[in-house]
């Protein structure tokens, strides 16, 4: 206390015992003296404490007012529901959700603020909420003043309210916290939708297909109506994708996936199952299974079709087709995996019968998958058995006389005895079994042409075509290997002609064109195999260092009689010419096939009207001969 202060009081006291005066009646002025000092202490202390407390009750105002901003402006909805369902307070957070003012809330009950089509549904959900709101969240769609819908997650706390532990009435409250999860939604809902749908062509995946097929399959148990499966493999996809790249294989399935799309109705399911696979799922048609039958085949030629159509894909036109094969299906025993496996079957059925087509499962086909399966099984072990062996094809001059070889791979199998390419080569170019199966193949290629050499029949055999798939050039080491096969067996590599197929001359990978011009600056040959058959272009003739071109014996067969292969040939042969490319012919079998190439300025053939393919030994035995046929041409 100041010493004005002190004054102060003395003053007071003063005027205190002037109003008075009966008061202090009979106080001795020592004893009025002591009393004023003992009142100066007390008010001094009150004073102190008087000021203590404004301090605190300074702080306690400010935290107060700094917890009700915290609550009025945290992220989540904040709301005291009564016993009733009423709620009874609420912070502007919950307000701004549901975009009302806070008075539109307080006294209302909290379910007229959840959305009209969740209110039958939340009304067990919530009352059971209220009663154990600690055990678990709540999700549910709350509506906006705009009558728009917000998904939200309640979690429930029992809490002290108004404030823990004052002095005014308390009990325990349920406070409700309410989280915008609007977003997580979203979320959650592209995750699932990224799930079930395949990412390039947007298509429902095979997870999302199981599932319509399990809910058909379902249907079919309770209506017993037939349903049918198309699965669906582009021909030649491999083939585009490996040579014109990636971006132009994915183009054109999107292409595919809005073909497919578009000629099929809503309630159809087009999958993707991945790669070039899709399926098609045509549920609970009717209960006539000729009537689903007729159905799924018109549909299957009206998706056979339109795939079949040119895909206009950046500047460049492609064709494809597609193998379908069609399993029906009602209920009975049916499970997804084997429809699928069935429709997959009767697929490869149709690829196998010449491809651009479709095939319904029959039974029988399981054992005919069950075959390929055993060829891959055999191809292995032929591998390790050493089963491959080559025969050789001359190749001739007008005059009959050999100028090289063709080598052509043939199996020796321990039961089946001898088998041709055709039976096995697409399950070895499948499986990737052509890779072992290749090198093995030139490496005794090679040794059997060093043979010939080495016995004085190099004059007659000039050169030795090898064939090769486009899976073999594909390996990283493939030059590299051919390179050293060749050194090992002491071959001058411009003896050697490699045959490749049109599907290589389309290839744009850097890795298959490098090996190629690695191989031709050793000095091989390249020779295309088959010419004409597929999309070889004359600007592929230019990109790759192509020293002859063999025209496919499909031209050759008919082309003394239909004018159009006719055509045909005579046009590839002047190109070649124009190119200054070598020609040399296919399945020649006839001497007048021979007579109209040779006219058109095509000198050399191959064919079994010189000879067929032969054993190494008894190929040895026409080289010693050194001509195949007295045909006696002359120039
Ligand atoms: P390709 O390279 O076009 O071989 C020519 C095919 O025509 C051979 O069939 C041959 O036997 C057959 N042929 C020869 N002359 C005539 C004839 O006058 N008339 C008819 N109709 N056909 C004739 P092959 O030996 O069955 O080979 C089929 C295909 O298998 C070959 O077609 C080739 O693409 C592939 N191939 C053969 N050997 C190998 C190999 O070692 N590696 C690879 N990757 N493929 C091979
Ligand atoms: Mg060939
Ligand atoms: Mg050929």
């Amino acid at each position: 206390m100041t010493d004005s202060d002190k004054y102060k009081l003395h003053i007071k006291a003063h005027a205190f015992i002037k109003k008075r005066p009966d008061q202090i009646k009979g106080l001795k002025p020592k004893k009025i003296a002591k009393l004023f000092q003992k009142l100066l202490v007390f008010q001094e202390e009150l004073d102190l404490q008087n000021k203590k407390l404004r301090h605190i009750q300074g702080k306690l105002e400010n935290s107060c007012n700094f917890f009700y901003q915290l609550y009025n402006s945290a992220p989540v909805g904040y709301m005291i529901i009564q016993s009733e369902g009423i709620i009874s307070q609420a912070n502007n957070t919950l307000a701004e959700l549901l975009d009302m003012n806070l008075d539109d809330l307080r006294g209302r009950l909290f379910i007229d603020f959840i959305a009209p089509k969740e209110q039958q549904l939340s009304q067990a959900r919530i009352q059971d909420f209220y009663r154990n709101p600690d055990r678990k969240n709540l999700d549910l769609q709350l509506r906006r003043r705009n009558g728009k819908t917000l998904n939200v997650r309640l979690r429930g706390r029992l809490v002290n309210w108004p404030y823990p532990n004052t002095d005014a009435e308390t009990s325990k409250q349920l406070l409700v916290i309410v989280s915008d999860i609007t977003e997580l939604k979203r979320v959650e809902k592209k995750f699932k939708h990224q799930a079930h749908h395949d990412a390039l062509t947007k298509l429902p995946n095979r997870l999302l297909l199981s599932e319509r097929l399990n809910q058909v399959l379902a249907k079919a148990r309770r209506d017993g109506q037939y349903s049918a499966v198309l699965f669906l493999d582009l021909d030649n996809f491999k083939t585009i994708n490996d040579s014109l790249g990636h971006s132009v294989g994915d183009r054109l399935l999107i292409e595919v996936a809005r073909r497919l799309r578009r000629n099929l109705r809503r309630d159809d399911t087009v999958a993707r199952l991945g790669g070039d696979e899709f399926v098609v799922l045509l549920g609970n048609i009717d209960k006539d299974l000729h009537k689903v039958a007729s159905q799924a085949h018109s549909i299957a030629e009206k998706v056979r079709k339109t795939l079949s159509e040119p895909y206009q894909i950046g500047n460049q036109k492609l064709h494809i087709s597609a193998s379908i094969g069609i399993s029906l299906f009602s209920s009975n025993n049916e499970n997804a995996d084997d429809i699928l496996k069935q429709a997959d079957t009767a697929m490869y059925q149709a690829k196998t019968e010449g491809r651009n087509a479709f095939r319904f499962y029959r039974p029988e086909m399981q054992s005919e998958a069950q075959a390929r399966m055993v060829i891959e099984q055999d191809l292995r072990k032929a591998l390790d058995r050493g089963e491959f062996v080559h025969y050789y094809q001359a190749q001739v001059d007008t005059l009959g006389r050999i100028i090289g070889a063709e080598a052509l791979l043939r199996w020796q199998h321990p039961n089946q005895g001898l088998i041709a390419p055709a039976k096995f080569m697409r399950v070895a170019e499948e499986t990737g079994l052509i890779v072992p199966i290749g090198e093995m193949g030139l490496q005794a290629i090679f040794k059997q042409f060093n043979h010939w050499s080495n016995s004085g029949l190099g004059e007659v055999i000039q050169s030795l075509a090898v064939n090769v798939s486009l899976r073999q050039v594909h390996q990283r080491d493939f030059s590299q290997m051919v390179i050293e096969k060749l050194k090992d067996a002491a071959i001058d590599p411009q003896l050697i002609k490699i045959e490749i197929t049109e599907d290589l001359m389309l290839t744009e990978r850097k890795l298959d064109i490098d090996q190629i011009m690695e191989l031709k600056t050793h000095g091989l040959r390249f020779s295309v195999d088959d010419f004409g058959t597929g999309y070889a272009s004359l600007a592929s003739l230019r990109r790759l260092p192509v020293d002859e071109i063999k025209i496919d014996r499909s031209f050759i067969r008919n082309v003394n009689i239909e004018p159009d292969d006719a055509s045909i040939v005579e046009t590839i042969i002047a190109m070649a010419q124009k190119l200054k490319i070598d020609s040399i012919a296919e399945g020649v079998e006839r001497r007048e096939q021979m007579d109209f190439l040779n006219s058109r300025g095509c000198d050399k053939y191959q064919g079994n009207y010189f000879s067929r393919p032969l054993p190494a030994q008894e190929f040895t035995s026409l080289l010693e001969q050194g001509e195949v046929r007295p045909i006696g041409l002359t120039h």
